[in-house]
């Protein structure tokens, strides 16, 4: 069911009246705004926009305040989906804040805003705590038009008012955004998702080179592919360098969990680094298989993508043997020195389907091909294919927190498509746009190796304030492997 839009205005609804937008005029005031609330008994999305006063000069006049909380009768009521609005206002190129919206029993102006902005409150309008107990779906968005500074019954009061109503006509394809995306429905979660233990060893290497070694901690790359994750260790004191030719003379310095070629580690031991080794166990093992098969004369074919690190620092063990084969197509036109002493090897975050693929057929062309022991793809890796094919499987769209660089996220995106619905990426919920959302009843949601778990618990909380409130997880696998720290900070 499609959601209304509340204007209590005449002048606010007319801004607000764009094709596919459903405006109902609410009156203004708290009175006439609960009497509109009553009517709303079923499940229908109701969003409330119009002007306001700002009671911070953190809000300009004509900024956008999207509530993440207004008053309700029994305290705040927190309104979940706000990041979703604000990000598809921002993409509309808007100022956007998002922060608690008051409500008053009348127009608020001079030192009254302090006790406002005191309790935290961005804005001050007269009727969203009216709406607090709809039984549906709810957002606020208000326009400024007075501010601390910019006080009411000024001049220049009718010129921002006007601001702020323009404010207002430019939000609307985001307000019709929010109606079409909210409703009743499900999510899916997949299980396992999130963090594998290689990441999860490798972040704690970070934070524990800086505990005891102090900042700086240099990293060579992104210690893992996520960019919340290298902002956090950022902000505690670690450095992202490319190479090691940036860090200091004797510095700390980790290497990623993706690994590293030899001559990386040849280049920290001439500069005398404290090399601290973050690489992931099971992407070391492939490396050792690499070096096993080079060292006995074989060309080692790499299923992998060598654009992505882990595979140049696989590549790096043994660059005039390893060849690296990105597809089927690839595979069948690669060409060995020596047919019989050929070896293969993967890269641990591919797809598990299509690195089968391009594997049969280099067995085909290669039948006295040497195989791994054990499969390279990892664990995590197929665990959370897994679980997002089964997801995938009865949902109308699926959500993949992680990052672009990310191989294993974009991976879990490939798989969820082929199972048939659309499928997208996301860092995190301000990337996630409304319109994937309309019609899309059951939504699965997942998060690549690299993407911390608190990203899936946000986007869960803002797709249940979008309607979406009944969750499940769908496990389809245990995983307590952890692995150990290495000495230096073990
Ligand atoms: S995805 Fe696999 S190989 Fe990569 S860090 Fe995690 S466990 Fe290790």
């Amino acid at each position: 069911m499609s959601g209304v839009v509340c204007a209590p205005m005449h002048l606010e609804a007319a801004a607000l009246r764009a094709p596919g937008v459903r405006v109902l005029h609410t009156g203004m005031g708290p009175r006439r705004a609960a009497e509109s609330a009553r009517r709303f008994t079923g499940t229908t999305p109701v969003l409330v926009a119009g002007i306001a006063g700002g009671v911070t000069d953190s809000v300009r006049p004509g900024d956008l305040v999207v509530a993440t909380e207004i008053d309700g009768p029994d305290g705040p009521v927190p309104l979940r989906s706000a990041p979703l609005l604000a990000g598809a206002l921002r993409r509309l190129g808007l100022t956007v804040h998002t922060g608690p919206v008051a409500s008053a029993e009348s127009l608020v102006d001079g030192t009254e805003r302090e006790g406002y902005a005191a309790r935290g409150a961005l804005a001050v309008d007269m009727e969203s705590a009216q709406f607090a107990t709809v039984p549906g779906p709810l957002a606020v968005v208000r326009a400024i038009v007075d501010t601390p500074e910019h006080p009411l019954w000024r001049p220049g009061t009718v010129r921002r008012g006007l601001t702020g109503l323009r404010s207002l006509r430019a939000a609307a394809p985001a307000l019709r955004e929010w109606c079409e995306a909210a409703g009743r429905g499900e999510i899916l979660r997949a299980s396992p998702r999130s963090f594998c233990a290689g990441v999860d060893r490798a972040i704690e290497i970070v934070e524990r080179a800086l505990e005891r070694y102090g900042a700086p901690v240099y990293v060579r790359r992104q210690i893992v592919h996520n960019i919340h994750v290298v902002r956090r260790l950022e902000d505690m004191g670690a450095v992202f360098v490319q190479e090691v030719d940036e860090v200091p003379a004797g510095a700390t310095t980790v290497l990623a969990a993706h690994g590293v070629a030899p001559s990386v580690r040849q280049a920290a031991a001439a500069k005398d680094l404290r090399v601290i080794d973050a690489t992931c166990p099971l992407v070391t093992k492939v490396h050792n298989e690499v070096r096993r098969y080079s060292s006995r004369g074989d060309t080692v074919l790499l299923i992998g993508h060598s654009d992505h690190e882990e595979v140049e620092g696989t590549v790096g063990e043994a660059p005039e043997q390893v060849v690296v084969v990105e597809d089927a197509s690839a595979a069948r036109h690669v060409r060995v020195r020596d047919p019989e002493k050929v070896a293969y090897a993967m890269q641990t975050t591919l797809a598990v389907d299509e690195a089968e693929e391009i594997a049969s057929v280099l067995r085909e062309r290669f039948p006295a091909m040497s195989a791994p022991r054990r499969d390279d793809i990892c664990y995590a890796t197929t665990n959370r294919q897994r679980a997002v094919r089964a997801v995938a499987d009865s949902a109308d769209l699926v959500l993949v927190v992680g990052s672009a660089n990310s191989s294993n996220s974009k991976r879990l995106v490939e798989v969820a498509r082929r199972q048939g619905p659309p499928a997208h990426l996301v860092d995190d919920v301000s990337e996630v746009d409304m319109r994937w959302l309309a019609g899309a009843r059951r939504v699965g949601i997942t998060a690549g190796a690299s993407a911390p778990p608190h990203l899936v618990e946000e986007l869960t909380r803002c797709l249940a304030g979008l309607g979406r409130t009944t969750v499940r997880d769908s496990q389809v696998a245990d995983e307590d492997i952890r692995f150990t720290l290495p000495r230096e900070v073990g």
